[in-house]
């Protein structure tokens, strides 16, 4: 069975010091300092160390054969999105990265898809290079949770999503810049905690801001299975219904009612909660996602589905039917 991978990251090995380029900020560069690995440095401050894996297309190609998994819908890093930086200089290093995964996806065009990414702190900017993705051959985009702690339902980046129902741009959105992140360092909170809370906070921003209301076509993905979105939507509804006064002031339209409107990824490591997500978005809506190359990710790329009793019509639309439907691609373009 053709297996897609829809959540995974990638960066070029080579980068810019976009610091001293641009003359401020501490924006990510890579030191090599030694063979196979390399420092994300932030500013000067290290940021986290990785490996080859996250830069070396080939050996990615060889890893995701042992497990069976033919293709990787690629994108940056979230902590790359540099939405807080001069929107032009923004625009510079998202084109820089959008390239990258151009030329990526032209030379192994059965392995890779790519999803770009944008300056959002400028609607018009992000706009211009969103067109520029879909030229280049990029199949959409990833956003942050929030931009710059502005929740997604903000008007301003209203136009954005609409370009990209327009040219038919799948958008995914993954958690970063998590709220509370100063309050809770210990115990890897931010990531455990802050995480699956910031994507319910886009979930509920899009659904509650009347995003996919306006816009039915546009095809959304929420990374880590929606965060804690699904986990708590009993709550969620049950605000809706008796605040609406609060809840109901933009869209008086029951959140129950977009679950099979967006796509969610696999990435639970439990099955019982992935059985749990399925039934509320359907099998068509969940993609098998990773996380790769990061050990928090499902590095087994859903061996835990495959092992699974799930029916065989389930685990195919996990692996290939429901990303093939987001991205808009045609399976024949993987044989
Ligand atoms: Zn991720």
């Amino acid at each position: 069975m053709l297996k897609i991978d829809s959540h995974t990251h990638i960066l070029p090995k080579k980068m810019p010091n976009w610091s001293e380029k641009f003359g401020y900020g501490d924006f990510i560069y890579l030191q090599h300092h030694k063979r196979g690995f390399a420092k994300m440095m932030r500013g000067n401050q290290f940021f986290r160390e990785i490996e080859e894996n996250c830069w070396n297309a080939d050996l990615r190609i060889d890893e995701y054969e042992t497990h069976h998994t033919k293709v990787q819908v690629v994108c940056t890093i979230p902590v790359m999105f540099s939405y807080w930086a001069k929107p032009m200089d923004t625009l510079s290093l998202s084109k820089y990265l959008n390239d990258h995964l151009a030329r990526l996806v032209e030379k192994y065009p059965k392995n890779y898809v790519g999803l770009g990414t944008l300056p959002m702190q400028d609607t018009e900017l992000a706009i211009q290079e969103l067109t520029r993705c879909k030229k280049i051959g990029l199949h959409g985009i990833q956003i942050g949770s929030n931009i710059n702690d502005e929740n997604l339902n903000e008007e301003r980046f209203f136009p954005i999503f609409e370009a990209c129902e327009k040219l038919s741009m799948a958008v995914m959105v993954h958690p970063w810049n998590m709220m509370g992140e100063k309050n809770m360092t210990r115990y890897w909170l931010p990531w455990l905690v802050g995480m699956p809370a910031e994507t319910a906070r886009a979930v509920c921003s899009m659904i509650f801001g009347g995003v996919f209301e306006r816009l039915p076509k546009l095809r959304v993905m929420f990374a880590h299975a929606g965060g804690s979105f699904l986990f708590t939507l009993g709550r969620i509804r049950h605000g809706f219904e008796c605040r609406p006064d609060l809840v109901a002031i933009d869209n008086p339209v029951d959140p129950e009612k977009y679950l099979g409107q967006f796509w969610v990824d696999s990435i639970t490591h439990d099955l019982p909660m992935l059985e749990y997500v399925i039934s509320k978005v359907g099998s068509k809506r969940v993609t098998l996602g990773s996380d790769y190359p990061f050990p928090l990710g499902d590095l087994q790329i859903g061996k835990f589905i495959e092992e699974s009793g799930l029916p065989k019509k389930t685990k195919e639309d996990i692996f290939v039917n429901a990303t093939l439907e987001w991205l808009q691609l045609p399976k024949k373009r993987f044989q």
